[in-house]
């Protein structure tokens, strides 16, 4: 039996006319209505009375057109009516619900009042509301308005909760990106490029697990600190130190490219780089890649218009399954390149277990030093500079000592390298200069020297490039009140040429001043003497290792008549250091020396002990000097077997 449809055109036109009904907002566009059903008259009125207020308006005669309509329009209702040939209401509604694209367009199922209506299967189909046939316009109209606004709410909310979502993955890749590119900025080395330490520690316990999983797959760390970095750092300024820093980032990274066990190269800030080997069978190919860099970086690098020499320590570890911790494998690699640079700087060391017990001294050693600085526990000896010819002494060369509350007397070799590592030898030489210049006044105040005696004092590389050394060593001569004759300084041949043209003008200040300079240990630097003629120099130190070859039967002697002969060239004057027995002090005074030192005479002392020496007679002083060799002479009174070596220490 065929559904029919009660309400007339005519009614429906009165309807349509009706305030309620022909108010503007109705009219507008309120949503989209799929009219579906059998009947063509139902169509056609309901058609008008949608199309009327505002809705637009689909409609389908049975249910595969119906489903059709629905996909690609999208109503915002659907009025379904349920007996139609073929597909009924019930399974059209059903398909929609099934369609994920449909399943939320409410569905106003259309009943006839005496057709069989089940209203429990048309919910449980998923229906929003039904109407009975014949309806009226009013309650159609308000049921389809209220779904059809349902509808639209849910689906401006869908579209929100769309936009939402778009903001939010839009948001989040914003995020993203900037998270990605702080992460690379936190991970990157800005002056180099290179990974630095973090990116370095991420890599590295990426392969430390991954060890842990393959124990067969074997790795290692260089670490390497570029030596005397600090003073090219000084002297040139940072521009042609970070210029530098470059040139050496990219040495190490063409190093990877015929090294391919190289993983990462990492800059780990200031002059300290590190890489990561992986996929090694052995230490061999580790120790290729450490003398591979040595080489590239042994190279001149060209700066500034000028000729760069940098060479590195470095440190090697062989990762094993013990290492818990990256760090504790860069503390070791670290410890080694400490004992590499230690030992004698450009070369490599693996890190061996033993070698942490010197770490853990250093850092003790670093501690004690500048609390040794407050409590007051360095002190000054004096060794005698001795006129070779005359027999007298003239002058004194300070030497630091560390009176260690419970070590005892420390020897500067044991801390005077590492005190210019960490430059705490600014401190402390600003400290000697001050006792040496107090000893100078309280023996003049004493009458206890006589106007040329003078005090000798070293000065280390780091002091002369303060940029105030001048005025510093000025103020400290006049708090103390002595002239400034009296000090002389001695500076190593490294120290002068490393920093050139700031030193000569440094050394001409000092000059000026009338301080005395020397050159100690000389002989053992690289000074091209041509460089060394144009400084304000006084006096060559020749350093001792020289002094001890000269033996009577010995023909290593040349090297010291050679510097003996230079000096004189250069109008200089000459001490040989390290003076230990007649033989030497024989050849020395042939040779035309005229001034030395050793344990022939004396070691240093104390001050009282060595100013007490002056004015002796040479046989309370001179070990093994007679008073009758006093009086005829320096080289007669000496007793050829007599046993000198090492006479201040018997
Ligand atoms: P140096 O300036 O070349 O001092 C000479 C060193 O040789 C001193 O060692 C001295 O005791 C030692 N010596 C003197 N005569 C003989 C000898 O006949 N035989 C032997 N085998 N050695 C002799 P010391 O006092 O242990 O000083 C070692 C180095 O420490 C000094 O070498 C100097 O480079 C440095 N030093 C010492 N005091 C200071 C200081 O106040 N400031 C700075 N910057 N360095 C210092
Ligand atoms: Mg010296
Ligand atoms: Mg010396």
């Amino acid at each position: 039996m065929r559904e029919t449809t009660i309400a007339s055109f005519v009614e429906l036109d009165i309807l349509a006319k009706s305030p309620a009904y022909t108010d503007k907002t109705y009219k507008e566009k309120k949503g989209c209505v799929l009219v579906v059903d059998d009947t063509p008259t139902n169509r056609v009125i309901l058609l008008k009375l949608l199309s009327q207020n505002g809705y637009e308006v689909y409609e389908a005669a049975e249910g595969s057109t119906a489903i059709e309509l629905a996909k690609a329009h999208l109503p915002t209702v659907i009025l379904l009516d349920i007996i139609m040939p073929g597909m009924d209401g019930y399974e059209v509604c059903a398909r929609l619900r099934s369609e994920p694209i449909t399943a939320t367009i409410p569905i106003i199922f259309l009943s006839a009042l005496d057709a069989p209506f089940d209203k429990v299967q048309a919910f449980q189909q998923g229906a929003a509301d039904y109407v009975t046939k014949p309806f009226q316009s009013e309650e159609v109209l308000a049921r389809v308005r209220h779904q059809s606004n349902l509808q639209l709410a849910h689906r401006a909310q869908q579209q929100l909760n769309a936009e939402l979502e778009s903001r939010v993955k839009e948001r989040t890749y914003l995020l993203e990106l900037a998270h990605s590119q702080l992460l690379e900025i936190a991970l990157t080395d800005r002056l180099t490029r290179l990974p630095n330490r973090l990116a370095f520690v991420k890599q590295l316990s990426k392969v430390m697990a991954q060890a842990q999983i393959c124990p067969d797959d074997h790795f290692a760390v260089i670490f390497l600190d570029c030596d005397r970095f600090k003073r090219i750092n000084d002297s040139l300024g940072h521009r042609v130190g970070d210029q530098l820093l470059k040139g050496v980032a990219r040495r190490l990274s063409k190093t990877q490219l015929s090294h391919g066990a190289i993983h990462t190269i990492a800059r780990f800030g200031g002059d300290e780089f590190a890489l990561l080997l992986t996929q090694i069978s052995d230490r061999a190919s580790v120790v290729a890649v450490a003398d591979e860099i040595l080489n590239v970086l042994g190279e001149p690098f060209v700066l500034a218009g000028r000729e760069i020499f940098i060479s590195a320590s470095i440190g090697l570890v062989w990762g094993n399954l013990d290492y818990i911790a990256a760090e504790h494998l860069l503390r070791d690699a670290d410890v080694a390149m400490y004992r590499a640079k230690a030992s004698s700087r450009n070369q490599y060391l693996w890190f061996e277990p033993a070698m942490h017990n010197r770490a853990v001294h250093l850092l003790q050693l670093e501690t004690d030093l500048r609390s040794a600085l407050e409590n007051q526990e360095f002190e000054l000896y004096y060794q005698p500079i001795v006129d070779l010819y005359r027999l007298q002494i003239v002058g004194f060369e300070a030497l630091v000592r560390w009176q260690h509350p419970t070590r005892g007397l420390i020897y500067p070799n044991d801390f005077i390298g590492f005190a210019e590592d960490t430059g705490f030898i600014i401190p402390l030489g600003e400290k000697v200069l001050k006792m040496a210049c107090k000893h100078l006044a309280e023996w003049e105040r004493a009458g206890l020297i006589d106007a040329d005696l003078f005090v000798s004092v070293n000065i280390a590389a780091q002091q002369l490039l303060q940029p105030n050394v001048l005025q510093r060593v000025q103020e400290i001569i006049t708090t103390a009140g002595i002239s400034t004759h009296r000090l002389h300084l001695e500076l190593t041949e490294r120290s002068i040429i490393s920093n050139h043209t700031f030193v000569d003008q440094v050394l001409r200040a000092f000059q000026q001043q009338n301080i005395r300079l020397s050159i100690d240990d000389f002989g053992t630097g690289y000074s091209a003497l041509s460089y060394l003629h144009t400084l304000p120099v006084d006096c060559l130190k020749v350093d001792r290792s020289f002094v001890h070859l000269m033996t009577e039967k010995s023909d290593s002697l040349s090297i010291v008549p050679l510097i003996i002969n230079i000096a004189k060239t250069m109008n200089m004057q000459v001490i040989a250091e390290g003076i230990e027995n007649i033989t030497q002090l024989k050849q020395l005074q042939q040779l035309g020396c005229e001034y030395g030192q050793g344990y022939l005479f004396q070691k240093a002392l104390p001050p009282q002990q060595a100013i007490a020496l002056l004015n002796r007679p040479p046989n309370e002083w001179i070990k093994g000097w007679t008073a009758d060799s006093y009086q005829t002479g320096y080289t007669e009174g000496w007793s050829d077997d007599t046993e000198w070596v090492d006479a201040a220490t018997a």
